[in-house]
């Protein structure tokens, strides 16, 4: 690694999350540079980037975008060269002159970049939870063979990585760890009946009461199965068993979670819920940099409540423990059956509270079956999707 500068690639740089990085990259101009932006078709706002951080590659994961980007930056003075498709985006996510990769598509589209990235062993800021979700064991082999570095940038997982031992190894016993407190806020949706839920809309599932993030994600935290995903990222990250990570509904966010030793000790991390603050720490870990959040106002917050998770209300959530104590492919098809009824779900082809039916009745009607390899994942991800479209076909 580069000691003076760092040279950044952010796959899904037209995101939430992107934004984000790139606002923490303007803040530090003596230490980050992006190489290469990636983004799925939204040509304005690459061009706009790509004029602000001139990197040397942008990636258009669609190619009519790419050509419509390449016209763009040919009247103007940049020299970025513009790229498309998903070998491109494997390509500069592992450039030699790349140190780190901000993983930050959204859903099972991230997988393969993200690999790439591990596979030419960056340093490897990871914001796309399906990969951990999808291909948990087989990712953390590739980092490990490649000597890649993964760092957390789930808010939770991040607070989680900065409450453990700095030399903790993925052996919770030896470091005296009785378990992790995996927080959410309850979403939107927190305190609604179940028949209120049947009713819901895109727009209101979408309007997250403490974050701002992508639609997926925020439908995700709505249904809860953002919290079941994370469960099982946890489990990857920090070789949690299941049974020792306990969620815990704090609807203000100021606690991002927490890990509790055997000496009764509970560490947590605290701040406003801005990601800036994660993507801060893992940018400049292990040092600390300004990341523009503004201070935590203890007087303003007043109260930090706690409730237990309903599964009665929120099914995702039961089902993503049900996936991970299943094991195998089971969490990549749940991770499927879950985007394609989170998409079906905005496009107003699907209740809300079918959100978990259908993921239900994919993950009873694939089979179960060992995964050892990438293509495993991927063969895995697609029959859950096709078993996914036939259930919404014979609804509508
Ligand atoms: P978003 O929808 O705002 O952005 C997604 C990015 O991925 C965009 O740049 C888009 O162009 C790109 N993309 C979409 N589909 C693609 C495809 N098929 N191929 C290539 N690129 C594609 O999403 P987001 O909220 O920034 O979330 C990104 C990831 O970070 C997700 O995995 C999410 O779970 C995770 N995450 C997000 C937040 C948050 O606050 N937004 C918090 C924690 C974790
Ligand atoms: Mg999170």
């Amino acid at each position: 690694m580069n000691n003076s500068i760092r040279f950044l690639t952010i796959l899904g740089s037209t995101g939430s999350i992107g934004d984000s990085t790139l606002d923490v990259v303007h803040r530090h101009p003596d230490r980050f540079k992006i190489l290469a932006l990636t983004a799925h078709n939204n040509v304005k706002k690459m061009l706009a980037q790509c004029n602000q951080f001139k990197p040397q590659f942008a990636v258009m994961l669609d190619p009519a975008s790419a050509e419509q980007l390449r016209e763009a930056i040919r009247l103007t003075k940049l020299d970025t060269v513009v790229l498309s498709g998903v070998e491109s985006l494997e390509k500069v996510a592992s450039l030699p002159e790349v140190d780190v990769v901000m993983a930050a598509i959204v859903g099972a589209a991230g997988i393969r970049p993200t690999f790439a990235a591990a596979q030419a062993g960056k340093l490897v800021l990871l914001a796309n939870k399906e990969t951990l979700v999808m291909a948990g064991r087989i990712f953390m082999d590739v980092v490990k063979k490649h000597h890649a570095i993964l760092l957390p940038i789930d808010s939770e997982h991040n607070a989680i990585h900065q409450s453990l031992p700095q030399d903790f190894k993925g052996n919770l016993a030896e470091k005296g760890i009785k378990r992790i407190l995996l927080t959410a806020s309850g979403g939107p949706f927190r305190t609604l009946s179940r028949d209120l839920l049947t009713h819901v809309t895109p727009e209101q599932a979408c309007a997250h009461p403490n974050w701002d993030m992508g639609r997926k994600i925020s439908v995700d935290s709505a249904t809860m199965m953002n919290k079941g995903l994370e469960v099982i990222e946890a489990h990857w990250l920090f070789n949690a068993p299941p049974e020792n990570i306990q969620v815990v509904i704090h609807p203000q966010s100021v606690i991002h979670s927490m890990v509790e030793y055997v000496d009764g000790s509970v560490l947590a991390q605290l701040g406003n819920p801005d990601m800036r603050t994660p993507i801060a720490h893992a940018m400049g870990y292990p040092e600390r940099i300004d990341s523009g959040v503004t201070s935590l106002n203890m007087f303003d917050v007043k109260h930090l409540d706690f409730e237990p998770p309903d599964f009665e209300r929120f099914p995702c959530l039961r089902l993503a423990y049900q996936a991970l104590e299943m094991g195998d492919n089971m969490p990549a098809v749940l991770n499927a059956a879950n985007e394609v009824a989170v998409a079906s779900f905005l496009d107003e082809k699907l209740p809300f509270t079918s959100i978990p039916v259908m993921i239900e009745h994919v993950m009873q009607n694939v089979a179960q079956q060992t995964i050892h390899s990438l293509s495993d994942v991927l063969e895995a991800d697609s029959i859950a999707r096709e078993t996914a479209g036939n259930w919404l076909a014979a609804l509508n």
